[in-house]
């Protein structure tokens, strides 16, 4: 089974659709939360998976978007894109929004946003964090996103090896006796110096993970955003990638 896992999404279709064209045909899509807040197009974004049979799980921009509490712990841009967001956003979106799980559990993998621990806000920045996480999961591979930086947090036994991987590195799972954390990055809004759109090829036979980076029309985005008055800071850092 090849499934494409995708984070971060952020309304950002152009990079969406760059991704599902370098995925080709997968047996399956699993997206990590964050499909809105920040980008141009969610009901686009949110069209597009739901036409792709796309399954996933909630992030902290998916819960404000759907009339959540957490948009009054963002900063203040944060704040702005989802203020416009909300003013944007069909119902249809809403409430597809609002129905996705904090945790989605398929065979052996467990997936969520932010981390097992805390699915909607935990960010796994350091090998004790991944630690406290990979204590609580009870399938040998959890995939993660939130922080916008592909990852790979292996459970040694007495320490977690962080590995950060390139495009095109391939990690191999093991015989499922090592516990696996996976962030694929980002598709919408990267920030691990690399604007290309981050995603994740599993292919759950092989036991193995490969991280992709691929090109898309930056400047069509940020066009986009400026014509929608989104703030100029997440703008510009979509040519950066941080
Ligand atoms: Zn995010």
């Amino acid at each position: 089974m090849r499934v494409a896992v995708l984070s971060d999404i952020h309304a950002n279709l152009v990079a969406l659709d760059a991704v599902l064209r370098d995925a080709g045909t997968v047996d399956a899509i699993w997206h990590l939360g964050d499909v809105v807040g920040y980008g141009p197009d969610p009901d686009g974004v949110v069209a597009r998976l739901a036409a792709a049979g796309a399954v996933g799980v909630t992030g902290n921009h998916d819960r404000a978007a759907a009339g959540g509490r957490e948009i009054d712990w963002f900063n203040p841009d944060a704040k702005a894109a989802m203020q416009w967001t909300r003013g944007r956003i069909s119902e249809t979106t809403a409430s597809w929004l609002g129905a996705l799980p904090e945790r989605r559990t398929e065979g052996e993998t467990l997936s969520v946003h932010g981390s097992p621990r805390d699915p909607i806000w935990e960010y796994i920045t350091s090998a004790a964090i991944a630690r406290a996480s990979l204590d609580t999961m009870t399938t040998p591979l959890g995939l993660h996103g939130h922080t916008h930086i592909p990852m790979a947090w292996v459970d040694r036994g007495e320490r977690v090896e962080a590995v950060a991987p390139r495009a095109g590195s391939t990690i191999h799972l093991g015989d499922g006796k090592e516990r696996v954390l996976l962030n694929p990055g980002s598709v919408g809004q990267p920030r691990d110096g690399d604007p290309r759109a981050s995603w994740l090829e599993l292919d759950l036979d092989a036991g193995s993970g490969t991280w992709h980076r691929v090109a898309y029309d930056i400047g069509a985005v940020q066009s986009a955003m400026r014509d929608a008055g989104l703030p100029i800071r997440l703008v510009e850092r979509l040519r950066h990638g941080i």
